[in-house]
């Protein structure tokens, strides 16, 4: 079985000559038809059943437009989706069971949000032909585990409700009091317990559009969950949490499935989507082409497999390479030559004061800054910065700083290859550059597309890019994981990590996300104290003391699994953690 997807943001039929695809075409050029022109929309056809495979329109096309796979023919029954000829196609769905939380690994682009509309009833599945009907959907699956809920869904016995990926986009379409939304979504009278159990209670008389991402995230989850339906669906409910809050939310959410609900979760915090799931569906393929969803998984085995990129049940292998995480704790740190030696320093905005101890950072390191939401994380990169000046204590270097705030704003007019090489074109040509940073992130893919029109996810690709290729001493990136997937989240450590290396730079890493803190780091500094009132920032130590003052903070112990050396979160009075908790051991035993 062969698929034939063309990417139309991308082609250009003025700019590769005319048809370039259609030109180059063997079959075409022995009179078949494999490739035809839609002469009313202006753009190449490619007919599966004609085409090949041969893939001489794939290499030549510049832009890079087609993508031609052969697959399996056993997955044709499994086909759920197709938006049109050469577009997306999905093959098969995750499950969905009362009573349980149903993980969902993959990158984007992959179908999730497509499957999440199949499941919640905006979209009927074409069956990847021209079946428009609920009844085609139901015979389709029959003797299959979602053949009752479609029966359901079809005679709308089954509710749906979605958290939705991107909560900064919430403030445009939803005004008011944070108070009003919930009431009105509050449909079993659980408000003050959801309210509580998210600690939503300063935030209710805020207007939604003073929210920060990490309020936003919870007040989005409490809408979700307020509600009674059947089938909850939460797109990355991580995203702007601090660790304490990611499991905090897991275990809310734990709750509903335990309530007997039926529970979906796209999570690409790998402790966080550990901690959660039942069961977990791998989603492999080509982004922007085609995905598959694995058969359903045990959680520890299912990450486990999607780390070494080959699925056992499936014999398939997604990746060449492995994913594995380093067992030793320490890296290489206190090594090299200083790149500055801070003194302690205050800020004091009245309502919150920081104090940070003196500290000393050098060439050459990774340092990543973990601590609660409001802490004062931001405020001391800030100054480090010279953005903020201290209330106590003097930042009189002059060190070439870069930095990649939390939030990104996007008020560029212009394409995102105008923008980065605005800011250093010699790096865009750079090989060293290439290959350890753009081409890993996928930023070439992005040259041609205008900055304001970028997704979430590709914009943090290209804000990490424009801050990575600056000519800077320091570089301060504030919470880079957010809205990338697991591939990408280690695509941008180990392109953090070889820069700060080659070029013997130093970058402070905001992160929450407990693997990619893990893969990046040198060193750790931790912030402590209670957010929004006073926090202390601790000089930077090694990893392991760094880690377990910071999870004995957050009540929180780690052990690694034995076969790909990822932290896992111990479940809590286990065994384990109170083994670890004894002996003060929070992350490694
Ligand atoms: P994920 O949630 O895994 O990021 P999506 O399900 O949102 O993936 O999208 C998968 C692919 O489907 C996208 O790359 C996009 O190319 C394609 N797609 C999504 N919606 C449409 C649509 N309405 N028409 C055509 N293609 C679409
Ligand atoms: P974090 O990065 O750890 O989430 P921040 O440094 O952003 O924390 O904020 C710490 C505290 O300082 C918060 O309570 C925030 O509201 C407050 N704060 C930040 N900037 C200002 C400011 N310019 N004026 C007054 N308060 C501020
Ligand atoms: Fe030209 Fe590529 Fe579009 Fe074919 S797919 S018309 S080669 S830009
Ligand atoms: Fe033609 Fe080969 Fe492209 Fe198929 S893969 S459309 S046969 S050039």
């Amino acid at each position: 079985m062969r698929i034939a997807v063309i990417d139309y943001d991308r082609c250009n039929p003025d700019k590769c000559g005319h048809f370039l695809c259609e030109r180059v075409c063997p079959v075409n050029r022995m009179g078949g038809e494999a490739i035809i022109i839609d002469e009313e929309n202006y753009r190449p056809v490619i007919q599966e059943a004609s085409c090949t495979g041969c893939g001489i329109c794939v290499h030549k096309c510049p832009f890079n437009a087609i993508t031609i796979v052969n697959l399996p023919e056993e997955l044709e029954e499994g086909c759920v989706h197709r938006y049109g000829v050469n577009s997306f196609v999905l093959y098969r769905l995750p499950v969905v069971k009362d009573g349980m939380v149903v993980g969902i690994l993959g990158p984007n682009g992959t179908g999730k949000t497509t499957a999440v509309k199949v499941l919640s009833g905006q979209i009927v599945p074409n069956l990847c032909g021209y079946n428009d009907s609920w009844d085609a959907v139901i015979k389709a699956f029959r003797g299959n585990e979602l053949q009752n809920y479609f029966e359901k869904l079809k005679n709308r016995q089954i509710k749906p409700v979605v958290k939705p990926q991107y909560v900064d986009l919430i403030p445009k379409a939803v005004k008011g009091k944070v108070r009003d939304l919930l009431k009105r979504a509050d449909e079993e009278g659980r408000f003050d317990e959801v309210i509580r159990e998210l600690e939503l209670e300063n935030v209710l008389d805020r207007d939604i559009k003073h929210l920060s991402g990490g309020e936003l995230q919870r007040v989005a989850i409490a809408a979700a969950i307020l509600r009674n339906a059947h089938f909850y669906f939460f797109d990355e409910p991580s995203s702007y949490l601090d660790i304490k809050q990611r499991l905090k939310v897991a275990r809310i959410i734990r709750h509903l499935a335990d309530s007997g609900k039926a529970v979906l979760t796209v999570e690409h915090d790998l402790a966080v989507l550990d901690y959660l799931s039942d069961v977990i569906h791998v989603v492999y393929g080509k982004p922007g082409a085609y995905g598959i969803f694995s058969q359903p998984k045990g959680t520890r085995n299912g990450i486990n497999e999607f780390l070494r990129g080959y699925l056992k049940d499936e014999n398939v292998r997604f990746r060449p390479q492995e994913i594995r995480f380093t067992k030793s704790s320490e890296r290489k740190s206190q090594e090299g030559e200083i790149l500055v030696e801070y003194p302690r320093l205050v800020k004091d905005y009245g309502g919150f004061r920081l104090e940070a101890e003196p500290g000393i950072l050098y060439m050459g390191e990774v340092v990543s800054i973990v601590g609660p939401n409001g802490i004062g994380k931001t405020t001391f990169v800030k100054m480090l910065a010279g953005v903020e000046k201290p209330t106590e204590g003097e930042v009189d270097w002059e060190l070439k700083v870069s930095y990649k705030p939390q939030y990104i704003k996007v008020d560029y007019e212009g394409t995102v290859y105008d923008l980065l090489s605005k800011i250093n074109a010699g790096k865009l040509l750079n090989s060293f550059y290439k290959t350890e940073l753009l081409n890993p992130l996928g930023v070439p893919d992005l040259y041609d597309k205008q900055v304001n029109e970028l997704s979430g996810g590709e914009l943090q690709r290209v804000a990490i890019t424009a801050a990575l290729i600056r000519d800077a001493d320091l570089y301060l990136l504030d919470e880079p994981s957010a809205y990338l997937d697991v591939e990408q989240r280690l695509a941008v450590s180990r392109a953090i990590r070889h820069l700060m290396e080659k070029e013997g730079k130093t970058a402070l890493v905001v992160e929450h996300d407990v693997l990619m803190i893990d893969y990046i780091s040198d060193r750790l500094m931790v912030f402590e104290g209670e957010p929004g009132k006073h926090g202390k920032a601790l000089p930077p130590t090694g990893m392991r003391e760094g880690m377990n003052r910071f999870l004995a903070g957050v009540g929180i112990t780690f052990r690694r699994d034995p076969d790909t050396g990822r932290p896992r979160a111990n479940k809590e009075n286990s065994v384990k953690d109170r083994e670890q908790k004894e002996m003060g051991e929070y992350y490694y035993v």
